[in-house]
């Protein structure tokens, strides 16, 4: 009878509060997904500009390459978090809000490219993605991660820490893939805010504990990212480029080190 009961697990008695993770080299589940975040404000919020020629490229290397696109927030999301922060709500709160801002860009996004196999994915969808693959579909679905609710207090105010960029780095580590692509409006990571600092210089590539030692006024991604870079199992790049300049896409697919590239030191 008691065999039953008890199951020998090497973690059976510990609270799991300490280092009991031991050293691990987790599966890669998929690293050959090309895990793609389409910028929020830096390129859905242009509209059709920015759009379609991005998309034109993303079909020609659609047959070349898994394709997963994650979107993002951008001004709506902006809106929200100050409005919701005006009526005092919580991070929490925030997050689920922002989150369907994100979903709308998804969404939307999943329209353009319906008749190239664009197919819209919620989080537990996660198991259907190489059924996805196998049919030729290109899975789209919101950067934002699922925390909502239960987004985790920030140590700098009410705005959630984890927003789409995290929820797409987080994406591509779980699936194994060694590199994940930011498309944004600028050529990836400069010395500070080029679009109010012309005097930023642009940095081509830099260890993410570099980064966060360097303490920039202003990132290009969301700072808990760089972080996490520094503990990545497998995603351990981070490549940011500028989808407004024709083909910039296309190199990155194909492996160019273009923009810039943030690793694990
Ligand atoms: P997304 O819409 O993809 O989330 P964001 O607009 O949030 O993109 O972030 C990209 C923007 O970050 C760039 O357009 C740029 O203006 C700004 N930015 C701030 N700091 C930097 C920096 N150090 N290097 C490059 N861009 C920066
Ligand atoms: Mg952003």
């Amino acid at each position: 009878m008691s065999e039953r009961r008890t199951i020998a697990s090497a973690l059976a008695d510990s609270p799991l509060t300490g280092g009991e993770g031991f050293d691990y080299q987790p599966l890669a589940i998929d690293p050959d997904v090309k895990v793609l975040k389409i910028g929020g404000q830096s390129m859905l919020d242009r509209g059709r500009v920015a759009i379609y020629p991005m998309l034109e490229e993303l079909v020609a290397a659609k047959d070349r390459h898994k394709l997963m696109l994650m979107a993002g927030g951008g001004t709506r999301a902006r809106h929200i978090y100050a409005l919701a922060s005006e009526l005092e709500m919580p991070t929490g709160v925030l997050a689920k809000c922002g989150g369907y801002v994100a979903m709308q860009n998804a969404r939307m996004l999943q329209m353009l490219l319906a008749k190239h196999g664009g197919i819209y994915m919620l989080p537990d969808d996660f198991e259907k993605l190489p059924l996805y693959f196998r049919l030729g579909c290109i899975p789209i679905m919101s950067g934002m991660p699922p925390f909502s609710y239960w987004e985790k207090p920030s140590a700098l105010g009410r705005i959630p820490r984890h927003r789409t960029d995290a929820g797409v780095w987080l994406t591509a580590e779980v699936l194994g893939a060694s590199r994940v692509l930011f498309v944004k409006d600028e050529d990836g990571l400069f010395t500070d805010d080029p679009k109010k600092n012309p005097n930023a210089v642009h940095i081509p590539r830099i260890s993410a504990q570099e980064l966060i030692e360097q303490d920039l006024p202003d990132v290009v991604v969301e700072r808990v990212v760089l972080e996490y870079v520094t503990r990545a199992k497998h995603c351990t790049e981070l490549q940011i480029i500028n989808g407004l300049v024709p083909g910039m896409l296309t190199r990155a697919l194909d492996g160019e080190p273009v923009g810039s590239i943030i690793y694990k030191g």
